[in-house]
C-alpha cells in the first residue's frame, strides 16, 4: 500500500500542529505507524489522500450512524448554510432540536445545547455542584468524559492509549474533587459516599463504558447507582456521549431503563459537526443562567449548521423503521464472526458488544468486566493487528481502548469484508 502522500502530509503537519494532529489518537502512535490523511468519504468507504480506499468502522469515533456524507444531512447543511452560518441570536431549529431531543430521550425534559462532548459534562457537573450545592464527584477509572480538568483523573481513551491518564495543568485542588471508584464495582462506590458523607455531588459514568474498550454494565450496576446516589443526595449523570441515539433512540437509559438525573451528549446529536448537549430534569436545568445563578455560555452554541445536521440525523433515526433492530442484528453478525475467527485460530480474543459498539480484547482473560481486566490487554498484538487490517482495506481505531462502530449505511458486503480482514490479520500476527 503506498502512503507517501500521507507520509508527507505528516512530516509537514508536525511542524505546525503539536504531534501534527488536533486530537491525540489519530497520530496513530500507540501502533506505531503513520497516520492515514483522509482525503474524502461517502457511506461506508474513506478515501486517503494517496488513493487507498478503506471500509469505515471508526465513524468519526461514532458520530457518523448514518454513514458519511448521508444525502439528506448534507443537503440540510446547504441550505442552513445559504441562510448564513452564525448569528448568535436564537432561532427557530434550535427548539425543533430541543424537542426532537426531549422526545427520544426519555429522562430529559430540558436541554442545552454546547459544541462538543467535552463541553457537555464539564457544564453538567458545574450544575449538578451548583444543584447539590457540594463539590466532589465521583467517576470511573478507565471511563473518559473529555478533556475536561475535573476528568482527565484515571481516564480511559487516548489518555491510557498514551499511558497519559492523569494530565500535567490540573492543579491538585482540582484534582482533589474528583474521587475515582472501580467500574461494576458497587461496593467502590458505596465506600466513597461513606467516606464522604453529604459532600458529593453527583457520580458520571459510561453507562456501556467505550473508553476502555467496551465494557457493559454488569447486571443491577446502573441500577445500584440510581439507588446510591439517591439514598445520598447525589446526583446521577449517564455520559452519553457514545451510547445516546446509538443503543436506542433514547440511548442506554431506555435500553437499560436506569434513569440518570443528567444526561450528556455528543457525537451523534451533531450529525458528524461538532456539537454537544446536555439535559435533565426541569427543575435541574432551570437552574442555568440566565434563569438560574449557574452559569454556562456559548458563541457558537446551537449554530444553525450544526442543528440542520444533527436534527437530520436524530428524525431519520427516530423515523426509520427497525432502525435499531438491524443495527442489532449487523451487529450480531460480525460479533459471531469475529468470535469464529479467533476460535478456530485457536487465539485468546474477548468479544465485548452493546448494539452497535464492540471491542476484541487481545487477552488471556476469560472475560472484560473490569478496567482491570481491560488492561491485561496485549495492546502490541493489537497494534500488529491494525497494521495488517488496514493493509486489508479496514478503516479501524488506531487503538484498543476504542469502539467499533456499525453503521445504518453498512452493508452486508461490508460486514463480509470486515469478518474476512480480520482472519486474515489475526492468521497473519498469530
Ligand atoms: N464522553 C465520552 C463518553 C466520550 O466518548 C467522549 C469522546 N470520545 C467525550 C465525552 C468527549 O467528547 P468530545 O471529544 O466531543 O469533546
Amino acid at each position: 500500500m503506498n502512503n507517501n502522500n500521507s507520509k508527507n502530509a505528516f512530516q509537514k503537519a508536525q511542524e505546525v500542529i503539536p504531534g501534527g494532529v488536533n486530537s491525540p489518537v489519530r497520530a496513530f502512535k500507540s501502533v506505531g505507524i503513520e497516520p492515514i490523511f483522509i482525503d474524502k468519504a461517502k457511506g461506508t468507504t474513506v478515501w486517503d489522500i494517496d488513493g487507498n480506499e478503506y471500509t469505515d468502522f471508526v465513524a468519526s469515533w461514532g458520530p457518523l450512524i448514518l454513514g458519511h456524507a448521508h444525502d439528506e444531512v448534507l443537503e440540510a447543511v446547504a441550505n442552513a448554510a445559504a441562510k448564513g452560518t452564525s448569528y448568535g441570536a436564537p432561532t427557530l431549529i434550535e427548539t425543533e432540536m430541543a424537542e426532537q431531543i426531549v422526545k427520544m430521550v426519555p429522562s430529559i425534559e430540558k436541554v442545552r445545547m454546547v459544541n462538543s462532548g467535552t463541553e457537555a459534562t464539564m457544564s453538567a457537573i458545574r450544575l449538578a455542584r451548583g444543584y447539590t450545592k457540594r463539590e466532589l464527584i465521583i467517576k470511573f477509572a478507565g471511563c473518559y468524559h473529555g478533556h475536561g480538568d475535573s476528568f482527565l483523573i484515571k481516564a480511559g481513551s487516548g489518555a491510557i492509549t498514551l499511558g497519559l491518564p492523569d494530565s500535567p495543568g490540573v492543579t491538585k485542588s482540582t484534582a482533589k474533587d474528583t474521587l475515582t471508584a472501580d467500574y461494576n464495582n458497587l461496593d467502590s462506590v458505596k465506600q466513597l459516599f461513606d467516606k464522604h458523607k453529604d459532600q458529593i455531588a453527583a457520580v458520571i459514568v459510561e453507562p456501556v463504558a467505550g473508553n476502555m474498550g467496551v465494557v457493559p454494565p454488569a447486571e443491577g450496576f446502573l441500577q445500584g447507582l440510581r439507588e446510591l446516589t439517591c439514598d445520598n443526595g447525589a446526583l446521577l449523570i449517564f455520559d452519553e456521549v457514545i451510547t445516546g441515539f446509538r443503543l436506542a433512540k433514547g440511548g442506554a437509559q431506555e435500553y437499560f431503563n436506569v434513569m440518570p438525573d443528567l444526561t450528556t451528549m455528543g457525537k451523534i446529536i451533531g450529525g458528524g459537526l461538532p456539537v454537544g448537549a446536555y439535559g435533565g430534569r426541569k427543575e435541574i436545568m432551570d437552574m442555568l443562567a440566565p434563569i438560574g445563578p449557574v452559569y454556562q455560555a456559548g458563541t457558537l452554541s446551537g449554530n444553525p449548521l450544526a442543528m440542520a445536521a444533527g436534527l437530520t440525523a436524530l428524525k431519520k433515526l427516530d423515523e426509520t423503521p427497525n432502525a435499531y433492530e438491524d443495527l442489532e442484528r449487523k451487529a450480531a453478525f460480525v460479533a459471531a464472526g469475529l468470535r469464529q475467527n479467533a476460535e478456530d485460530l485457536g487465539m485468546n480474543v474477548v468479544l465485548n458488544r452493546v448494539g452497535s459498539m464492540m471491542t476484541a480484547f487481545f487477552t488471556d482473560s476469560k472475560q472484560v468486566t473490569s478496567f482491570d481486566e481491560a488492561m491485561t490487554s496485549d495492546t502490541t498484538k493489537y497494534a500488529a493487528y491494525f497494521k495488517q487490517a488496514v493493509e486489508s482495506g479496514l478503516y479501524i481505531a488506531p487503538s484498543q481502548y476504542e469502539c467499533l462502530f456499525i453503521s445504518m449505511a453498512h452493508t452486508e458486503k461490508d460486514l463480509e469484508k470486515l469478518i474476512k480482514g480480520n482472519r486474515k490479520a489475526l492468521e497473519a500476527i498469530k
